[in-house]
């Protein structure tokens, strides 16, 4: 099963990417989460894609399409995958699909989580991320066992340089203007299915449960 994970920053798709792959058995390939691993270990990657996230602004299709490719195509990938935070532009599904369409291939869902800008900048500010191992948490919604730590691998939380407020705006527009139109693309190809992401993850994930099977 290939899914993509479509929805503004901080709609909460890779809270629901990682309960869609621990249930499914599938890898949650997050290009975002590539991107912090890269720069964290001061990588030249690492280095160019931090410009462009600390401002909120797209890392250049350039850059992202060729580290997607290259993570699709590891072994683990065979059997499926859910994308969380790509495709992000045309540009990028359209090399996704021609990639797939070489291997007699396609998306099966994009599911769209949404929630509108109101409760976006409250989200990101409560936010608090593992850059170690990726987990997730929100200091009202969906808090570690003990503050500050990863219920995962117990490293320190962290709120991200990109999830400051002035950032975040800017990172919705760019969400709009580049993103968005994604809704249209996929629903031209009958795979695009929305979900209500204002409710409890729990919620949310049992309505995703539902259009998966
Ligand atoms: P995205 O991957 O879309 O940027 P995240 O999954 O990281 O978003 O979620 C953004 C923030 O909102 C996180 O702090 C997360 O813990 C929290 N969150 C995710 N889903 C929900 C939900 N259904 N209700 C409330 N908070 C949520
Ligand atoms: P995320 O963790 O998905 O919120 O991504 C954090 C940041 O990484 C984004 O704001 C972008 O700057 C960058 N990024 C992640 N995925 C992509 C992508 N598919 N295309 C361009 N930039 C991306």
């Amino acid at each position: 099963m290939k899914i993509i994970m479509l929805g503004a920053p901080g709609a909460g798709k890779g809270t629901q990417a990682k309960m869609i792959a621990e249930k499914y058995s599938i890898p949650h390939v997050s290009t975002g989460d590539i991107f912090r691993a890269n720069i964290k270990n001061g990588t030249e990657l690492g280095k160019q894609a931090k410009e462009y996230m600390d401002a909120g602004k797209l890392v250049p299709d350039e850059l992202t399409v060729k580290i997607l490719l290259d993570r699709v195509a590891q072994d683990d990938c065979a059997g499926g995958y859910v994308l969380d935070g790509f495709p992000r532009t045309i540009p990028q599904a359209q090399v996704l699909e021609d990639a797939l369409n070489k291997l007699g291939d396609k998306i099966d869902y994009a599911i769209n989580v949404d929630v509108p800008d109101e409760n976006i900048v409250r989200r990101m500010s409560g936010r608090r991320a593992c850059l170690k191992c990726g987990a997730t948490y929100h200091i009202e919604h969906i808090p570690p066992k003990q503050e500050g730590i990863c219920d995962t691998c117990g490293s320190e939380l962290v709120l991200r340089d990109d999830d400051k407020p002035e950032t975040v705006l800017n990172r919705l527009k760019v969400y709009h203007e580049q993103t968005q139109p994604l809704i249209d693309f996929y629903t031209e190809r009958n795979v695009l299915k929305t979900v209500d992401g204002t409710r409890d993850m729990k919620d949310v994930f049992n309505d995703i449960i539902a259009i998966l099977g």
